[in-house]
């Protein structure tokens, strides 16, 4: 009997432009130094990831057979060649940066090396200095893939040494398919007129519907995914907002989003959340009118 194979890409939902383009870099032999991953959050840029990593890593294919020990290794995120660095509150610091530089100092196992980091937007300007010298001259088979909802919040000295990879947002079959989003027209309703609330200047309707709607952490990440989505809807139509803007107001409902998956406080964080989120367009507002 064939063992179950554990090629992440095959359990990658939608994405396929993306990982064909990087199968093909990965057949070629050109991979880049460094790629930055950019498009819509949680909608599994770190899983394409991790499956390029399987593909550099896999011992018999280049396109990964999810089978040989590297792969399962990969798959099991148990691969010494594949360095994963996540923000830990809100941030990745030049520890966690100093740490990817030494280990890739060594000398490595497998065929290659990939450091995934993901919320790169989150790197503090000492990580990310740390890092830029690695990035320039990596070891020989050593490559980078920093991911981030959108490139205007990477540090400029970072995104001008990568290769921009973007991803597009899924559709909503998708998401559902991913369980990113619950099938539930209310809540998308609730989402909508929230944000029109707030982009009409009504802060305070937006705030009570919120007190009426939302009442877990659940449906608050679900809120700030739909919110996402629309925040990227608005980006590539042409809208009042400029697209500063629109990157600063996804950084807020990032954070939020993450907030609400540490411990605090439900009502507070939305609040806080939705008031920032309000001035933020009111300046957009005054500066639309200069
Ligand atoms: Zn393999």
């Amino acid at each position: 009997m064939a063992l179950a194979s554990k090629r992440i890409f095959d359990s990658v939902v939608g994405h396929k432009l993306a990982i064909k383009k990087l199968l093909m870099m990965v057949a070629a032999g050109r991979m880049p130094n460094c790629l930055l991953f950019v498009g819509p959050a949680h909608q599994g840029k770190k899983n394409v990831a991790l499956g390029l990593a399987q593909a550099l890593l896999c011992e018999t294919s280049n396109e990964a057979c999810g089978q040989c020990s590297s792969c399962v290794r990969v798959a099991a995120q148990q691969s010494e060649g594949v360095i994963l660095v996540e923000p830990e509150k809100n941030q990745i610091k030049i520890d966690a940066a100093r740490n990817v530089v030494q280990q890739i100092s060594l000398a490595k196992w497998g065929k290659a090396r990939v450091v995934i980091i993901d919320d790169a937007h989150l790197l503090n300007p000492q990580a990310a200095n740390a890092l830029l010298k690695s990035i320039e001259e990596p070891p020989p088979n050593t490559h980078f893939v920093l991911i981030s909802a959108s490139q205007e919040n990477i540090l400029k000295t970072l995104r001008s040494r990568s290769q921009i990879m973007r991803f597009a947002g899924l559709t909503k079959q998708e998401l559902i398919k991913l369980g990113r989003v619950e099938l539930d027209p209310e809540t998308e309703k609730s989402a909508s007129y929230i944000l029109e609330c707030l982009m009409s200047g009504r802060e305070n309707e937006a705030i009570d519907m919120v007190r009426q709607t939302v009442d877990s952490r659940e449906k608050g990440q679900t809120m700030a995914r739909l919110w996402l989505e629309e925040i990227r809807n608005m980006w590539l139509s042409p809208n009042p907002i400029s697209r500063a803007h629109l990157a600063r107001l996804s950084l807020e409902t990032l954070t939020m989003d993450r907030d609400l998956k540490s411990n605090c406080d439900l009502q507070l964080t939305l609040e806080n959340y939705l008031r920032q989120s309000a001035l933020l367009l009111t300046q957009t507002k005054v500066s639309a009118y200069l």
